[in-house]
Parts: structure tokens; sequence; C-alpha cells
């Protein structure tokens, strides 16, 4: 059996020009969403993320006020940046992209972000709101996963989804938003990490497996139930001189032989990620309708 591929491109378009839709009927009412987007320094790969995400934004009709800060701005600088985006009507989200160079206090960072304009859902409000199942700003790609699974149809009631990885930004919210007695969720939830014994024993067991370590392939064949649902969420370089950039992207799952296993699978370019950025402007959005209705979430 081959899998069939979740295209994460196809359906993070369709998302997308469903948000352009309500963005457009916004705009016609007078409020145009905001996004502020901050990237401190010069890292590759944080730079185009966020190129990535202002284009969306401009391709959704949502403005966005790009700032760049040299990697050598002092903490006040940010927050004083903050603050002002904080206070600008214009803007409904604030996106401080990760990480942040170390001499900055990232934690300091995210708390200085109003609640109301946190829409990477990092901020101890709005986790807190989550966790309790209460209206949120829920993290991008923990959401974004949730999205994949419902619009795939995959039945999620009382199937038992294995998450490889804890972190605060994926492994944990994705565990929590699973766990939660709603569509598209309603899982039995177990949850992996470094110091997991016998991992490929809690793998096999999975109906639906998210994979999301931060090291590449890691997922092997024996480790998935004939069936099951893979999501990789890994984004990995590894060296490869036959491309120009010398690297090529890969994700925590071998895709080659697990499609051969698998029901359904997340490709990696082209799985998770477009639905990540989708997410951060259905986020923007939300903001922008809170602003208009005067609710502060
Ligand atoms: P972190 O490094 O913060 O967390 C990795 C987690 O995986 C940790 O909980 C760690 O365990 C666990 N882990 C690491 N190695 C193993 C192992 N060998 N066995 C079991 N568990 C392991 O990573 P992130 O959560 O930030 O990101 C994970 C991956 O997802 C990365 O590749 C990242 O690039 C990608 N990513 C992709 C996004 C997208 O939009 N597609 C968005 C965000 C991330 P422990 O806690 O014990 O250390």
């Amino acid at each position: 059996m081959s899998a069939q591929i979740i295209d994460g491109k196809e359906l993070a378009k369709t998302m997308r020009e469903e948000i352009a839709e309500e963005v457009k009927k916004l705009a016609d009412q007078g409020v145009v969403p905001g996004l502020g987007v901050v990237l401190v320094g010069e890292d590759p790969a944080s730079k185009s993320y966020v190129t990535a995400k202002e284009k969306a934004c401009e391709k959704a009709g949502i403005y966005s006020d790009d700032n760049r800060l040299p990697a050598d701005a002092s903490e006040e600088e940010l927050l004083a940046l903050v603050d002002r985006m904080n206070e600008d009507p214009k803007i409904h989200g604030i996106l401080v992209q990760l990480p942040l160079p170390k001499h900055i206090d990232e934690e300091k960072v995210l708390l200085r972000i109003k609640p109301e304009k946190d829409v990477d859902g990092f901020h101890p409000f709005n986790v807190g709101r989550m966790m309790l199942g209460q209206k949120a700003f829920l993290p991008c790609t923990p959401h974004g996963v949730i999205q994949m699974l419902l619009r795939s149809g995959v039945q999620t009631k009382g199937a038992h989804a294995v998450i490889v990885g804890r972190s605060n930004i994926v492994g944990k919210p994705l565990a929590n938003l699973l766990l939660q007695k709603a569509e598209g969720r309603n899982c039995t939830v177990t949850v992996c990490h470094s110091a997991t014994k016998d991992m490929g024993e809690l793998t096999r067991q999975a109906d639906i497996l998210i994979a999301a370590a931060g090291k590449p392939e890691m997922i092997t064949a024996d480790m998935v139930k004939d069936g099951a649902v893979v999501i990789d969420v890994g984004v990995n370089r590894v060296e490869d001189s036959s491309k120009k950039k010398g690297y090529r992207l890969v994700g925590d799952v071998d895709f080659e032989a697990i499609k051969e296993k698998a029901s359904l699978i997340t490709p990696v370019p082209g799985g998770v990620g477009p639905m990540t950025i989708t997410m951060l402007l259905y986020n923007t959005l939300e903001s922008a309708k809170n602003h208009m209705n005067g609710s502060s979430k």
C-alpha cells in the first residue's frame, strides 16, 4: 500500500484564499488586519521564515509592519519596539521571530507582547487559556497540524496519537489540543521525548504518529504501524553537494520507506510548514475581528 500524501501547500492555499476573502470583507468595513514583524540579526533560516510570513501577509491583504534590528540591538530597543506595536491600532498581531540573540531575554520579550496581540500564542495567558479549552490564540504549528487532520478527514475521536517531542512550541501544545474533547481532536495521547524508553514500542501503537524532534529521519519504517497517519513536523537541513545551496531539507521521518506503510503522510517540505504560516494569518485576522468587536480575547 502506498500512502496518500497530505499536500500541505494545497491545503494552505485553500485556507489562505478563505482568509483573504475575510480580510477583504473586514477591510471594506474599515479594518485592515495588521501584523508587526520583528527580526533581530541575520540568521538565514529565521530570515527566510520572516520573508515568507511577510509575503504571505501581502498576498492575503494583511498589512505588515516589517522591522529589522541588528544582531547587537539591545533588549531595551527591542522592548521599545514591542511597546510601540502594542499601542499601534493598525497592528493586531505581533510576531518576534525566535530564536533571539543570547544577550536578549526571550521570556521577557514574549511577556511584553499584549496577550490580545500575541498571534504566535506563546504568551502564558494564551497558553493557559488553551490548556483550559477556552478561546485563545493557538500556537501556529500545532494548530496547523490539527487543521491538516481535520481537513484530510482523519478520524481522530478515540485514535491513539503518539507525539515525538515535548517542546513548548510544538509537542506540548499539540498534545494538549489533541486531548481536548472537540472535533478533529479527542485522541488518547502519548508523548515521547529523549528519556523515553523503547520508543518504537509506543510509536508502533500510534494511529496518528506526529514527529517533532528535529532529528533527520529518526522515525524508521519499523517504528510505524500499517495504515497509520504520519505527520512530519521536523525540518532539518542535511548536507547535499548535489544541491545548489549545498543542503536539502528532510523531515524527522524516513518518508520514502514509511509512505509504503502509512495510510496518509505529510512531505517535507510542503507539509506542515505552509500550514504554520497560514495559522499565523488566521490568528491575525481573528485578532482584527476581536478588535472590531471590542473584545480583548
Ligand atoms: P526542540 O528542539 O525544542 O524540541 C525537540 C523535542 O524532541 C524535545 O522535546 C526532545 O526531547 C525531543 N527529542 C529530540 N531528540 C529525540 C530523540 N532522539 N528521541 C526522542 N525525543 C527526542 O524542537 P522544536 O519543537 O522547536 O522543533 C522540532 C522540529 O520541528 C524541528 O525540526 C523544527 O525545525 C521543526 N519545526 C517545524 C515547524 C514547521 O512549521 N514545520 C515549526 C516549528 C518547528 P527532550 O525534551 O527530552 O530534550
